[in-house]
This record gives C-alpha cells, sequence and structure tokens, in this order.
C-alpha cells in the first residue's frame, strides 16, 4: 500500500512563500540578510536566551555548542544512550569521548541518578536531550552539574515549545541546541540554532561558525573555525514558522489527547509519558508494546503499513548498539534504553494531523493488538 499518513510533514503556508520571496527578490540569499537576525531574535525571546547563533543544522549546532567550550580531545561529555546519532557525534568530532548513560523509565530521558557515578576528572559536560517533546528531569542535573562544575547542554532539536517547571527548555542549560529540518516543530529545510545567555560562550560560538574571521584584519584566522552558516533563504522560512510555534506545539498536545484517550484501554501498550512538572510537546507522538503484546513492535509497523498505509518510525537505536560506536562500548549494558529501542513506534505526529487520521489509526492498532 502506497503511504496513506506520513510519520511527520512540515506545515508550510502562504506566508512562509511570501517571506522567501521577499528574500530571494532581495538578492540576500547567502548568510547575509535581515531574515537571519530576526530569526535568532525571535527564537532567543521565546525561548529566554540573551543571545542566538543561528547554524546550517541541529548537528553543527551541537558541534559548536562542544567546540565553544572548549572541549576536545582527551575530554569526556556524558551524554544519554538512548538519543539520535547527532547528539554522540557532535562530541566525537571535537575529538572528545561520549561517555553513556542509561535513560530513566519514567520520562526515557537520562537518568540523572546515574550521572554522578560516570563523572571522571575528564569529564567537562552533560548533554541532555528532551526526547520525543518531553523535558529532561533537568533539578538533579544541575545540581550535580554544578557540584563537579560541568557544563549543561541541552539538546532541544526535538523539544521546541517544551516546558520543565514552566520554563521553556532550551533557556535552563548554559547552551542549548535546536534543529530546524523539515520533521521538526518548526523547519527551515535544514537548520539550527545555538542558544545561550553567557555572552563569552555567544561570541565563540559566532566566531567559529563563520571561519573564525578576526575583526581586527580581514582574512585574518586564529583558530580552525567552520563554516556553519544558515542562510537567509532558510531564515525567511524560519521567521514565518516561528509566528506558528505555539500552534503547532499546541496541535501536538491536542493530537496527543486525543490518541491518549482513545489508546489508554489498549493494555499491551504504554503511552507517552508526560511528568507532573512537564509540558511534553509531543513531536513524535510514541507509544511502547509491553510485554503481552501479540506482536512485535516490527510485525506491527510493518502490519500498519502494508494493510493501511500508515507509516511509523521505530524509536532510536541507543548509541552502544551503533556499529560505529559499539566497540567503544563493549560489554556495557543499558537495560532501560535498550527495552525502550526494542518496544517502542513512534506513530503519525505531525501538527496538522486530522481528528479523523487518528481515529483511523487507533482503531488500525487496535485490529491488529487485540487480534
Ligand atoms: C534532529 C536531531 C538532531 C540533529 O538535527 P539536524 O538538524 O538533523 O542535524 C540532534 N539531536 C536530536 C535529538 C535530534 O532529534
Amino acid at each position: 500500500m502506497t503511504v496513506r499518513i506520513p510519520v511527520c510533514e512540515p506545515v508550510i503556508g502562504r506566508k512562509e512563500l511570501a517571506y522567501v520571496k521577499e528574500a530571494v527578490k532581495s538578492g540576500w540569499i547567502s548568510s547575509k540578510g535581515p531574515f537571519i537576525k530576526e530569526f535568532e531574535q525571535g527564537l532567543a525571546r521565546y525561548v529566554g536566551t540573551k543571545y542566538a547563533v543561528s547554524t546550517s543544522s541541529g548537528t553543527t549546532a551541537l558541534h559548536l555548542a562542544i567546540a565553544s567550550l572548549g572541549i576536545g580531545k582527551g575530554d569526556e561529555v556524558i551524554i544519554p544512550t538512548f538519543t539520535m546519532i547527532a547528539t554522540a557525534n557532535a562530541v566525537t568530532y571535537t575529538g572528545a569521548k561520549p561517555v553513556l548513560i542509561d535513560s530513566e523509565q519514567e520520562t526515557w530521558n537520562i537518568d540523572p541518578l546515574k550521572i554522578e557515578e560516570k563523572i571522571t576528572r575528564r569529564t567537562k559536560a552533560i548533554i541532555v536531550v528532551h526526547i520525543y517533546g518531553h523535558p529532561c528531569n533537568m533539578d538533579p542535573v544541575l545540581e550535580v552539574a554544578r557540584r563537579h562544575q560541568l557544563y549543561v547542554v541541552e539538546d532541544a532539536a526535538e523539544a521546541h515549545g517544551a516546558e520543565y517547571k514552566g520554563k521553556k527548555v532550551g533557556s535552563i542549560g548554559d547552551i542549548s541546541c535546536f534543529s530546524f529540518y523539515a520533521n521538526k516543530i518548526i523547519t527551515t529545510g535544514e537548520g539550527g540554532m545555538l542558544l545561550t545567555s553567557n555572552n563569552e560562550i555567544a561570541q565563540k560560538a559566532a566566531l567559529l561558525k563563520d571561519q573564525a574571521y578576526e575583526k581586527e584584519r580581514r582574512f585574518l584566522h586564529r583558530e580552525i573555525g567552520f563554516n556553519y552558516r544558515l542562510t537567509n533563504l532558510q531564515a525567511a522560512l524560519g521567521v514565518a514558522q516561528l509566528e506558528k510555534i505555539d500552534d503547532f506545539a499546541e496541535a501536538r498536545r491536542r493530537n496527543a489527547r486525543i490518541y491518549n484517550s482513545l489508546l489508554e484501554d489498549l493494555e499491551c501498550v504504554e503511552l507517552p509519558p508526560e511528568a507532573d512538572w512537564a509540558k511534553n510537546v509531543y513531536w513524535m507522538y510514541s507509544i511502547l508494546l509491553k510485554r503481552q503484546a501479540p506482536l512485535t513492535r516490527d510485525q506491527l509497523a510493518s502490519r500498519l503499513m502494508d494493510g493501511f498505509g500508515i507509516d511509523t518510525h521505530p524509536f532510536f537505536v541507543p548509541i552502544h548498539n551503533q556499529p560505529v560506536y559499539s566497540r567503544q562500548y563493549e560489554g556495557k549494558r543499558f537495560e532501560v534504553a535498550e527495552n525502550l529501542s526494542k518496544n517502542g513506534i513512534n506513530l503519525p505526529s505531525a501538527s496538522n494531523l486530522s481528528k479523523d487520521n487518528i481515529r483511523y489509526i487507533c482503531s488500525a492498532i487496535k485490529k491488529k493488538l487485540r487480534a
């Protein structure tokens, strides 16, 4: 069957088209132009940080974050093993080593209680990931970071608009990184942003992002920088998307409520978390199959596609199980992450998903899991 309902599609409207057209017509098509500042300042204001540095992707924002903290060879950075590959790669690019932590059952995010035992003299930072739109439990992470003088970086690539105890994620750690890939909550096609309220970090990130051009003499470089620039065309899309960011987050929360109400009587399914201190934005509406489920996750996924045209994603493969990383972590077990990875499935989650489509998806799931 062809795909009837994709997992996630961008919602692009007339404003996006108008702003991009304006950018093209103005001739400012590279990384100078008014939409860039507007997008940067807009997101910083929305999230609640002083500074913003736009980047070419979420991955480059993360790399820039670690590089701007002066972290490199011989250093260690603590990350959750249950995350998308970019979190680990960003650390590896700098020469530092990702040190992995299991997830907690309650939120699927890094388990704050397991961080301290992994801290060594080499540890410089902790990257938390607000996975699938659910904020990480920040207070215990900040507390252990403070005690050991570690930086905290938030990978907020999946959590635009999510809140921890009433505060927007991305405003809590020393640095936060967002992605605007086409399936993220707001998109610029490809793109990312580094946010911080630390002036020194912001300046360093801006310098490194743009080939480390020195101010006093053109074409003079004292460091190895990068070209991680976002274009004015992408920023034009971003400015239009930013105008709707709260609508998108609300739409996803409404969709999650509908999903929850239709799936809550399925005993073999665990619904997505929302801790009482959390505002989840459900980047992906995600469920876990329990042991008593009559199908495996992969069987369910292929039956939803073949019989109903419903596209889904399996959960991420933990970093320690990635062929490219597994040798570094041989013999280590991370049981919560492994269970998530084996039994978790992301259901269609676009901001414009209709109530009828959610009903159709849930009835298909029930047919397969009750059979
Ligand atoms: C999407 C994502 C990234 C990378 O963002 P890109 O823009 O695709 O480079 C990083 N971390 C997490 C958790 C993500 O989901």
